[in-house]
This record gives structure tokens, C-alpha cells and sequence, in this order.
């Protein structure tokens, strides 16, 4: 299972691979995925809101 850490409240999930977005399942915080290598994702950034 590949996993990332949340940057807001530190907790580990998982994210589905190839996912370019995921949402942490604690604090619902949604960040943008990359994957450095393909079983190794990496949070770049949150997700901004569409207007
Ligand atoms: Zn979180």
C-alpha cells in the first residue's frame, strides 16, 4: 500500500496509485499528488479550489 503523511496533522493514509489528487481521511485536507517513482507517491501541494 503506498502511503503518504499528512502535512496538517501528521497521520499516515493511503493514497490509490496513480492518483494525482488524495484526501487525507482525518482532517479531510486535499493535496495533489506526484509519484517520484511509481510505488512512492509524494504530496506537492494542496488542492486549490476551483472559482
Ligand atoms: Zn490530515
Amino acid at each position: 500500500m503506498s502511503e503518504v503523511r499528512c502535512l496538517n496533522c501528521l497521520k499516515r493514509f493511503s493514497v490509490n496509485a496513480g492518483a494525482d489528487e488524495a484526501a487525507c481521511p482525518y482532517c479531510k485536507t486535499r493535496y495533489r499528488i506526484s509519484w517520484p517513482r511509481q510505488d512512492q507517491p509524494k504530496i506537492r501541494g494542496l488542492v486549490e479550489k476551483s472559482r
